[in-house]
């Protein structure tokens, strides 16, 4: 049976890429009997009935699923950071980075807008971003006006299904725009110019960038805790991983526990301190929440 990629589902329709053409299929019954919806983003096998409709017959096993936007197997979050208007935020990054830890997916951290800084600011908050680069996440800076090129964006892209993420008016979609004007992606600007809000809810497409595939609504649109248990937030530091062996507690949370390697680390500058603030937050918030339900 023929196998493709759904790149966009719309009225009860699943589009599947497969071998450069593009096939409107339905969904079989058997989906519906069993709650499973296929999903942008899924592998399936599916039957052809001519050249461009067909039935998706099965769906592949997923590597990882995004609730807001519905999408499956998405590799890796180009995640978009003004370096002004509005100001680098290292609390919401960290909460965003935790987000996409959970799911198994890659960052790739942007700084966008770096026409804005001045010489100083720009040294400024290179000392700052080189520590997410210490803990291993890659960092480009972009600018659509000027100087950084984001072209050097194309390369991540290729051969992945990226979402992007990142607060309103960072630059999402002017980035996506200019690395492919074809793809028409719609702006802050021309949104508020036919007064029509963004948060219109509409389908989730996977366009072509380059040599990659990116989802054209923003992941990761909530960014609270509701399905994370406390123990598991740890895993989501990187910069934790090979050094919580020696706290003296297994399962320590890091938090008020004695003889805690993670907060020896903070001490001798080893893990950044903000970042642990950043843990302990997130940490007291999941707490708080279970507490309450
Ligand atoms: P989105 O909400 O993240 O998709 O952001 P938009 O792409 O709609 O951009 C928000 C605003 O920032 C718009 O007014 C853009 O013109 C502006 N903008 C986007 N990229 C840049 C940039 O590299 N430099 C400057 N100075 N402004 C930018
Ligand atoms: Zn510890």
């Amino acid at each position: 049976m023929p196998e493709g990629l759904i790149v966009k589902a719309l009225s009860g329709f699943y589009y599947v890429q497969s071998e450069g053409a593009l096939i409107q299929c339905r969904g079989r019954g058997v989906f519906r009997k069993r709650k499973q919806t296929p999903l942008v983003g899924d592998y399936v096998e599916f039957e052809a009935e001519n050249e461009t409709d067909g039935y998706v017959m099965a769906i592949k096993e997923r590597k990882n699923q995004l609730n807001r936007p519905p999408i499956a197997n998405v590799d890796q979050a180009i995640l978009v950071f003004s370096a002004k208007e509005p100001d680098f935020h290292t609390l919401l990054l960290d909460r965003f980075l935790v987000h996409i830890e959970q799911h198994d997916i890659k960052p790739v951290l942007i700084i966008s807008k770096t026409d804005l800084l001045e010489a100083s600011e720009r040294d400024a908050l290179t000392r700052q971003v080189a520590m997410y680069e210490q803990i291993g996440y890659p960092v480009l800076y972009t600018s659509t006006k000027q100087a950084d090129d984001p072209s050097e964006l194309l390369p991540l892209l290729a051969n992945q299904v990226s979402v992007i993420a990142g607060q309103s008016g960072v630059g999402k979609s002017s980035l996506l725009n200019a690395l492919a004007p074809e793809a028409k992606i719609e702006t802050n600007e021309i949104s508020r110019h036919l007064g029509r809000g963004r948060h219109t809810t509409r389908h989730t497409e996977l366009l072509p960038i380059g040599e990659g595939l990116v989802a054209d609504t923003p992941g990761f649109s909530s960014l609270e805790f509701t399905d994370m248990e406390a123990e598991d937030l740890r895993f989501c530091f990187p910069e934790f991983l090979s050094l919580m062996d020696d706290c003296k507690f297994r399962g320590c949370l890091h938090d008020k526990e004695p003889k805690c390697a993670i907060k020896d680390a903070v001490e001798t500058g080893e893990v950044d301190s903000f970042r642990y603030k950043h843990y302990l937050q997130f940490l007291h918030e999941i707490q708080d929440q279970k507490r309450r339900y």
